[in-house]
């Protein structure tokens, strides 16, 4: 397996710090040739942070991706933009864009479609809230988000598929979830896929509260390809120490 490292740094990072954190984060992966590294910074430092990370194997992406190609929709941002500003790659339906933006399942699923026939690397968030895992909901809302993708997904626009199982009570709040729920729910999303098409299933990345204690536990659970880092990504010594664990992992 070839870990996937994933940096999503919010909107916690202008331009300036942006580049200079890549830079950093570049030259800690320059070595790096068993895993992969990722990062997804704000929009107005892709371009910067594009030419930071030139030379080395750090790929850069948005946070977000509009469904349409081009036009009048204020706002957003189309995967030829991205691709013209270097980027390789965008997430859909984080969950503080389905809970601070109602971003809905079916517009999520319309954006990573979008993207995906765009030919471009989608990695597509999901999970529960605390209240749903309560209620005993996790897969059966994984399930829903999933739905909308699975009906309109072609085959050959599979492979630039990502997905990110990230509990929603886990992001942010140092609250990990344990090497077993992540199993078991990463299990359960591979076999309702399985369940649903003959499309290979996409590699599945867990996120919440990655840092360097947790990560090397989590890479090792079935089924887990790789980690989305929130608070971990934008720190100088942590975000090395997990390119180094992702390496080791491999
Ligand atoms: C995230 O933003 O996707 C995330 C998992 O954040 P954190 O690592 O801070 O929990």
């Amino acid at each position: 397996m070839t870990p996937l490292l994933v940096g999503n740094w919010k909107m916690n990072v202008g331009p300036q710090r942006s580049v200079e954190l890549a830079s950093a984060f570049a030259k800690a992966a320059a070595a790096v040739k068993q895993s992969r590294v990722w990062i997804a910074p704000s929009y107005p430092a892709l371009l910067p942070v594009v030419q930071a990370v030139r030379g080395s194997p750090i790929k850069v992406g948005a946070q977000n991706v509009a469904a349409q190609a081009s036009g009048a929709y204020t706002g957003e941002v189309s995967v030829a933009m991205l691709k013209e500003s270097g980027c390789s790659f965008a997430l859909a339906g984080h969950s503080e864009r389905r809970q601070h933006f109602a971003e809905s399942d079916q517009l999520v699923a319309q954006r990573t479609l979008g993207a995906l026939s765009q030919e471009f690397t989608v990695i597509l968030c999901i999970g529960e809230t605390l209240a749903e895992r309560e209620q005993g909901h996790t897969v059966a809302v994984c399930t829903r988000q999933l739905e909308p993708v699975l009906a309109g997904l072609q085959p050959t626009q599979a492979p630039r598929l990502v997905l990110a199982y990230e509990p929603v009570w886990a992001i942010g709040t140092g609250k990990v979830a344990s090497p077993s729920d992540i199993g078991e729910t990463v299990g359960a999303i591979i076999d309702l896929w399985s369940s649903r098409t003959a499309i290979p299933c996409p590699p599945v990345l867990y996120g919440g509260s990655v840092d360097p204690d947790n990560f090397a536990a989590i890479l090792k659970v079935p089924g887990v390809a790789g980690g989305l880092v929130g608070g971990a990504s934008i720190h100088h010594e942590k975000f090395p120490a997990l390119i180094s664990i992702a390496e080791r992992h491999a």
